[in-house]
């Protein structure tokens, strides 16, 4: 952390030209723009009798919440998220789930696709469901930290069994701590089988109740309708078993589901509130944006003037910037505090950004030569033995082309080590290990410096990597 002379001098009722000469006298050079560090300011300040509270950007972003207490929870609408294997019948179930809602049956709003929906029995229960289906949307969600989805709704086709997806699925779901419902689909075909699904789920502690375990299997066909309505009930009673509570009366929170621009109305955001109400003119900060809340509506396409947990709204309002799915969302007390809320986190958001621009890899090299002004390939080779390594150094080293000059800045035998990583981030140089593999350290240095380490078996295939870098022309590597 950091800060300018003349901020510093303000905040402690001081000439800049004062704190310049007493710098001086500590032996720091400074002009009143530039920045020193939270330490040399806790010192200088010392010297005058002040404190220095060092507070991160980080912390700056953060809006501060009120706590619930126990007679705030409600039962709230559980949250499902659709998940399995392509071609399983993820986006038939939605729909025919949809089309069991009594809600817009009755009032005839025109469905939208808002990113999800919520349903409504004939004893009056809701689900919401998140309807963009798949793992995409989940991973993107759970990487920005946002678990939204209470319960899994795995799909597995009774035909086709465990797929690929369908495991990435389950793990995805245990690793975010979320129940999974098993619909075996397609039942009204011949073939289908919940038997065998059963077995093959086992494998994943997913055993029904009859075999003495605890995950509800629910026989289906999208297809038919048949099954939807006890796939329905088995998740609201999963739901009774969580025991899910929210606070609806206090500031609305969230998070973005989905943001697009609309030609009509502008930046539009689905969002899901976690907690509060949320109304017309409510002022927030969505991700590292902010704005006011002009319009909502619901998920059949109906204005609507204030929203409640777990129940889909598209907002508009946003004063500049479209959110990203998973983006936290908050209503604050005015609209400066979210504004200013916003630019911190966009100040943050470019400082990390920075530390993260990456070195050059043989992928981007093309790229980045322009913007590091390095017509040179720089690369380490390491590999088993002296001879393999000398013939790759020389074989390398004629790849250098008019524009490109290729420079091997060293070449041994041994394993990729950590001294070898600092080489490489201090050079802006690649790694090349022949046959033989970074240490575990060498590795996470590699990874937080961003050095490109590239493993090869076979000395054509360096230079066949090598040449196609040289002409910009190299896809990452996976
Ligand atoms: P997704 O990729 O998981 O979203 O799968 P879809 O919902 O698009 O379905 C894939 C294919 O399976 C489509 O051709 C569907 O018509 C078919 N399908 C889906 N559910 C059923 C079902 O219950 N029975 C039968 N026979 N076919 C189904």
């Amino acid at each position: 952390e950091s800060i300018t002379v003349a901020d510093l001098a303000r905040k402690m009722n001081l000439k800049a030209s004062e704190l310049i000469a007493k710098l001086m006298g500590m032996g720091v050079m400074v002009t009143i723009n530039g920045q020193i560090d939270s330490d040399t300011a806790t010192i200088l300040a010392d010297e005058y009798n002040c404190t220095v509270n060092v507070v991160s950007l980080y912390d700056e972003t953060v809006i501060e919440t009120v706590a619930d207490r126990p007679e705030d929870l409600l039962p709230r609408t559980p949250i499902v998220t659709i998940m399995g294997h392509v071609d399983h019948g993820k986006t038939k179930t939605l729909d025919a789930i949809r089309s069991a809602d009594v809600v817009s049956k009755e009032a005839g709003g025109i469905t939208q696709h808002i990113g999800a929906y919520q349903v409504t029995l004939p004893n009056g229960q809701q689900i919401t469901f998140l309807d963009t289906p798949g793992h995409e949307a989940f991973s993107a969600m759970r990487e920005r930290g946002a678990s939204v989805t209470d319960i899994v709704v795995l799909v597995v086709s009774g035909t086709e069994g465990v797929m690929p997806q369908t495991r990435e699925a389950i793990r995805q779901a245990q690793e975010a701590k979320a129940p999974i419902i098993v619909a075996v689909n397609k039942m009204d075909l011949q073939d289908a089988s919940m038997e065998k699904i059963q077995q093959q789920l086992a494998e994943f502690e997913l055993t029904p109740e009859s075999w003495g375990g605890s995950t509800i299997f629910v026989p289906i066909s999208a297809l038919t309708g048949m099954g939807i309505d006890l796939l329905l009930e088995s998740i609201l009673l999963q739901a009774e078993v969580m025991e899910l509570k929210t606070n609806p009366h206090c500031a609305a929170e969230g998070h973005v589901i989905e943001a697009r621009i609309d030609p009509g109305r502008g930046i539009a955001a689905t969002v899901l509130l976690s907690r509060g109400t949320l109304n017309v003119g409510d002022a927030f900060v969505a991700g590292i944006y902010h704005g006011k809340i002009r319009a909502m509506y619901n998920d059949k396409g109906q204005r609507i003037k204030s929203a409640t947990p777990a129940q889909p709204v598209e907002i508009t309002g946003f004063s500049e910037g479209t959110p990203k799915a998973g983006d936290p969302f908050q209503v604050t007390k005015d609209e400066a505090f979210a504004r200013q809320i916003a630019s911190k986190r966009q100040e943050l958001h470019k400082m990390e950004g920075a530390k993260n621009i990456k070195k050059v890899s043989l992928a981007n090299f093309m790229e980045s030569i322009s913007e590091l002004d390095q017509k040179e390939l720089r690369l380490i080779i390491k590999g088993d033995v002296q001879g393999s390594v000398e013939a790759l150094k020389q074989s390398l080293e004629k790849l250098s082309t008019q524009e490109i000059r290729l420079t091997v800045l060293s070449a041994a035998a041994g394993a990729i080590v950590e001294q070898d990583v600092k080489s490489a981030a201090t050079s802006d140089a690649i790694i090349i290990g022949f046959h033989v593999r970074p240490t575990p350290k060498a590795q996470l240095l590699a990874d937080q410096e961003k050095v490109e380490i590239r493993k090869y078996n076979l000395i054509y295939e360096v230079i066949e990597d090598i040449t196609l870098a040289i002409e910009g022309l190299l896809s990452p590597e996976l």
